[in-house]
This record gives C-alpha cells, sequence and structure tokens, in this order.
C-alpha cells in the first residue's frame, strides 16, 4: 500500500500514513496543505442524502497542523542502515543482499565504540569476521566512506521501500550528494 509522507507545518518531514490515516487527517480538518500529484480517488461510504459515495483526492504529501519539533533522530535499524550504504560492505565495497550483511561497529562495542549511526557501517560477514575486534586501523581495513547520520529527509527515503517520484523529489532536495541513492 502506497504510504503519505507526512510533514509538519515547518515542512519538515515527520513520518509516513497509512491511506487509511491520511483520510482520517483530512476529515479532522488537519490537512493544511499538500504536495504533488493526486494519487487515484479513495471512495467513502455513501451519503444518505445525495445516496452519492463520498470521494476523497489525496496528493502524496501532506503537511499536518500541530507542533514544530526541531530535533529528529533517527531511529537506528539495519535496514534503514543497510540501504543507506546502498547494500555495500564498507570495507570490501561489494554489494550484498540485505541476508548477508551485518553490522559492524567501527569503534569496537568491546573498546567503547557506541550503537549510533556514526559508528556503523554495512559490512559483510566475512570482512566483519576479518575486522574482529580492531579499530580499521588495527585492522588495515580503510573505511571506503565515512558513515553518518541520516537527516529527517535521508532517513524517511532509507525507511520506505517504494517512494513516489513527487515524495522524492521533496525528500531528495535535502540529501547529502555523495551517496549513490541520492541521484
Ligand atoms: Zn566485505
Amino acid at each position: 500500500m502506497q504510504a503519505i509522507l507526512k510533514l509538519d507545518v515547518a515542512g519538515q518531514p515527520r513520518g509516513w500514513l497509512s491511506l487509511q490515516e491520511a483520510i482520517s487527517a483530512y476529515a479532522r480538518g488537519d490537512v493544511i496543505y499538500g504536495i504533488g500529484d493526486p494519487l487515484p480517488p479513495v471512495f467513502g461510504g455513501t451519503q444518505r442524502l445525495t445516496g452519492l459515495r463520498s470521494k476523497l483526492i489525496l496528493q502524496p504529501i501532506v503537511a499536518l497542523n500541530g507542533r514544530v519539533f526541531d530535533h529528529f533522530t533517527p531511529p537506528l535499524c539495519n535496514r534503514t542502515l543497510f540501504r543507506r550504504d546502498d547494500h555495500r560492505c564498507l570495507y570490501c565495497g561489494d554489494q550484498f543482499p540485505r541476508s548477508e550483511l551485518t553490522r559492524d561497529h567501527v569503534v569496537p562495542t568491546s573498546r567503547g565504540g557506541t550503537d549510533k549511526w556514526e559508528n556503523v557501517v554495512a559490512a559483510c560477514k566475512r570482512c566483519n569476521w576479518l575486522k574482529d575486534c580492531l579499530t580499521p586501523e588495527e585492522a588495515n581495513m580503510p573505511l571506503l566512506a565515512i558513515p553518518f547520520k541520516p537527516n529527517s529527509y535521508e532517513w524517511h527515503f532509507l525507511a520506505k521501500d517504494r517512494v513516489l517520484a513527487d515524495q522524492m523529489e521533496y525528500l531528495s532536495t535535502q540529501f547529502r550528494a555523495d551517496r549513490d541513492w541520492a541521484h
């Protein structure tokens, strides 16, 4: 099912809505504005007075009334992490299916490394095993890219497998340029 990108009134991405959640937001009058080409109409119940079915036109991006939060902390999970790194092992550079990748801590947790975006990369099982509990310098396995914390635009893209063209266009305005998926 296609998801609707939710923005706050300042235009910051704030989550993905199911169609049902988007319909509810329209019904509550919470939608301030929509962006993008209309999706195929959604039909609701038959109205008693007119006998006509209600029809709702949704747009792929909606800005909702509500609080604006300054900070966004992107949740860290392997699925989005591997997509950040383009399913590429950041040590040998080869691409792998998700099931063959692991989350490697650049500075190992046993050495005080933390489990945060800036200290984790996708690594194939072999490289993870070779690196063991060493730093990249000690293992002589330099990183092919610097791990970074996605901003909210990047995270919302990475968190969804299917993103519509209008949503991609909106999100990609705030992508850093140095990743394959940013083009
Ligand atoms: Zn590897």
